[in-house]
């Protein structure tokens, strides 16, 4: 535990049982195709890190990060590319892998990008979903968890840039982000 955290949602060992499961399921839809997993930065990294270590078919790893324009926390449905893949994703077959599933704007868009520049095919494995806050027509093909809207950090997510390196996802005390 920690502090700052209200609840654990997830322990250590439950989100790694989890990511094998999610691998497992990739091995099987992917035999006999290499993959490109895209980590999504920063969120991602430690997700990224875990699945890729579960994985048997042939993978290679590039990293993109990409923020929402517009400003505050409100994501506006175009995103601003900040660091790009080091390969070109033509005739490659992608799974973006991402941390939270929240309101689509920012999958929604990158995903059109990287089929603009002709990926073979584009997957979306996302750890946590938050379906009720949707507001692109857009599904994860693989998901660890669905979670009700609330804000959770750790395993590799954040507040402020802290609580990355928690190794359980967590809800963090309304207090340390200003709220009762
Ligand atoms: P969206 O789907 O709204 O475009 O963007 C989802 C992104 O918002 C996630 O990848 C994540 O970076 C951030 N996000 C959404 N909900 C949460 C949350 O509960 N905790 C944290 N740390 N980030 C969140
Ligand atoms: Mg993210």
């Amino acid at each position: 535990m920690h502090p700052d955290i209200e609840k654990v949602l997830f322990t250590e060992e439950e989100v790694h049982q989890r990511v094998k499961e999610l691998a497992d399921q990739i091995n099987r839809d992917y035999a006999g195709t290499e993959v490109v997993l895209v980590c999504i930065l920063r969120g991602s990294y430690i997700f990224t890190a875990d699945l890729s270590r579960y994985l048997t078919v042939p993978t290679t790893i590039d990293f993109m990060s990409v923020s929402s324009y517009g400003s505050g926390t409100v994501s506006t449905g175009a995103i601003q590319v900040k660091k790009d893949l080091s390969d070109d994703p033509a005739g490659k077959h992608l799974i973006l892998v991402e941390d939270i599933l929240d309101t689509g704007n920012t999958l929604f868009a990158l995903k059109n990008l990287l089929l603009h520049r002709k990926a073979a095919s584009i997957r979306i494995c996302t750890l946590l979903n938050k379906p009720s806050r949707r507001e692109k027509s857009i599904n994860a093909d693989y998901v660890g968890y669905e979670v009700p809207n609330s804000f959770v950090v750790g395993y590799g997510m954040d507040y402020n840039e802290h609580y990355r390196n928690l190794p359980f996802v967590g809800v963090l005390k309304p207090s340390v982000y200003g709220g009762e």
